[in-house]
């Protein structure tokens, strides 16, 4: 098992001035555990150098919320992959529903991305997720299966990369999917895997969305659940080590 579980991710979104992310980062460093599972945070490009050097040697990883699809170049205001790993960056977030759905990328554009993130040494961190009307119109499997298929980088492994299961209409909303439709869009994206990598089986997937301290033991429990991706409950670090406790983490 490459991952060991739970695997409990943060994204931070665009918050975290640098005073508040040493303090966040602190925190959640501070917090006495020996780390059994795999405890990640991924803050904004502006303080991901200061927040790698304040966790190094803590065992939790690093990761950025995004990157280029090249690793170098004329792309104004980009980040490359390669930037990401020189702060100090180990993992990277790909097709978070914020920029598919916010910002209009691809699934070509995200499998460009993700394959940037594996050439440079990045963990992927492959998001994924149905939106609301897709649900309702019965198309959550066909979704996930699309975007897992175009959006599949070359190369990819167990090690290296992670998906995580985001429903667009759970993201931000107070609203979680059912433990029955976690369990059945898991199972899916489990069996799309297992056709895409020889190690798919063996592929961590998480889900994600509006994940918090009080629902977080019930969804990891779900089979197929290997953890979870945070949005905004991770900007507490009390609350986001709850979360990683009822996950079975110490
Ligand atoms: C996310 O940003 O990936 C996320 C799941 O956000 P939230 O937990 O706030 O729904």
């Amino acid at each position: 098992m490459p991952w060991p579980r739970p695997i409990v991710f943060g994204n931070w979104k665009m918050h975290g001035l640098r005073s508040e992310a040493r303090t966040l980062a602190g925190a959640v460093a501070a917090h006495p555990g020996r780390r059994t599972g795999t405890l990640g945070v991924f803050p904004p490009f502006t303080v991901l150098a200061e927040v790698a050097g304040q966790l190094e040697g803590s065992g939790i990883t690093v990761g950025g919320q995004d990157c280029h699809a090249e690793l170098k170049g004329a792309f104004t205001g980009s980040i490359s992959a390669a930037m990401l790993k020189d702060a100090g960056a180990t993992a990277v977030l790909v097709g978070h529903s914020e920029r598919r759905h916010g910002l209009g990328e691809s699934d070509g554009l995200i499998r460009a991305k993700a394959a940037a993130g594996l050439a440079a040494g990045l963990v992927v961190v492959l998001c994924i997720g149905e939106t609301e009307a897709e649900r309702a119109a019965g198309q959550t499997v066909a979704v996930l299966n699309g975007q897992l298929t175009e959006g599949w980088p070359a190369g990819a492994s167990a090690e290296r990369l992670i998906v995580a299961y985001e429903p667009v209409w759970a993201i931000g909303t107070g609203r979680t999917a059912t433990i029955a439709d976690i369990v059945e869009s898991h199972d899916a994206i489990g069996g799309r895997l297992a056709t895409l990598a020889p190690e798919g089986e063996a592929m961590a997937i998480l889900y994600g969305g509006s994940v918090k301290a009080e629902n977080a033991a019930e969804i990891m429990a779900a089979p197929g659940v290997a953890g979870v991706l945070v949005g905004g409950a991770s900007l507490d670090a009390a609350g986001f080590w709850a979360i990683y406790q009822a996950g079975g983490g110490a």
